[in-house]
C-alpha cells in the first residue's frame, strides 16, 4: 500500500470533487444524465487529458473515455507505451448533455471550476486537450485545425505546464485523415514529459474517481 500521503491528499480531493459534482445542479444537465462523470485516473499523473463532455457509456457508467471513442484513446496510449492508469481523464462538463449536443456556454461557465479544481489538486506538467471545447478553455480563439499537434507552454493559475492540443478521438472515428493526424501527435506526447518520460504509476489500492459512481 502507497502511503504517501501527498498521495492519499490528492485522491481524498478528488474524490471531494467527484461528489460535489455528482451532488450538482449549477445547470440544467444533471436532469437529464444518468449521473455524473468526474474524471478517473492517477492522481500523481505527469499528463491529464480533457475531452469535450460524457457520452452515452460515460453517462451510463460514471467513468470518462469508455465507449468507442475511450476504446481509441485506450489503443493510442497504449501505442506510445502508457495505458489510462498512467494518467488523469477528466471532460469539461460532468454531466452529459442530451443527445450528445454541443456544451453550451453557460454549462461550460457552471462546471468548468470543477476542472479547475481538478488541475491545481493533480498540478500535471503537460495538458492534452481532446477536440475543440477542451482546447478553447485554454485558448479561447484558436482553431483545432491549425493548432492540433502543436505545443506550447502557458502560465495557468500561477503554475506553467505544457499544453498540446489534438482531435478529440470521436471526430478521429468518424474521419480517416484526423485519425492519422491523431496518432501523429499522440507519437509526440512522450517527448513532451522532458526530463520525465516515465509516466507516474497508478498508487496502488487506489480507487480510481469513476468507481465512485
Ligand atoms: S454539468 Fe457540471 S455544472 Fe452542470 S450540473 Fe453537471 S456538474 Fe453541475
Amino acid at each position: 500500500m502507497n502511503n504517501n500521503p501527498s498521495v492519499i491528499d490528492k485522491t481524498q480531493a478528488l474524490e471531494k470533487i467527484a461528489q460535489q459534482a455528482n451532488d450538482c445542479t449549477q445547470c440544467p444537465l444533471y436532469k437529464t444524465a444518468t449521473k455524473a462523470v468526474p474524471g478517473a485516473g492517477n492522481p500523481e499523473a505527469e499528463i491529464v487529458f480533457i475531452g469535450e463532455a460524457p457520452g452515452y457509456w460515460e453517462d451510463q457508467k460514471g467513468i470518462p473515455f469508455v465507449g468507442a471513442a475511450g476504446n481509441l484513446l485506450n489503443k493510442l496510449l497504449i501505442e506510445i507505451g502508457m495505458n489510462r492508469d498512467d494518467v488523469y481523464i477528466c471532460n469539461i462538463l460532468k454531466h452529459r448533455p442530451p443527445n450528445n449536443r454541443d456544451p453550451q456556454e453557460n454549462e461550460i461557465q457552471a462546471c468548468t471550476p470543477y476542472l479547475k479544481q481538478q488541475l491545481l489538486i493533480i498540478k500535471p506538467q503537460l495538458i492534452i486537450t481532446l477536440g475543440r471545447f477542451a482546447m478553447n478553455y485554454f485558448l479561447p480563439s484558436a482553431f483545432i485545425s491549425k493548432v492540433h499537434g502543436v505545443s506550447r507552454k502557458i502560465s495557468w493559475q500561477d503554475f506553467s505546464l505544457t499544453l498540446f492540443p489534438v482531435y478529440h478521438p470521436a471526430a478521429a472515428l468518424r474521419n480517416g485523415k484526423m485519425l492519422e493526424a491523431l496518432r501523429q501527435d499522440f507519437a509526440k506526447i512522450p517527448d513532451l514529459l522532458g526530463n520525465s518520460k516515465t509516466p507516474q504509476k497508478k498508487p496502488e489500492k487506489k480507487p480510481s474517481q469513476g468507481s465512485l459512481f
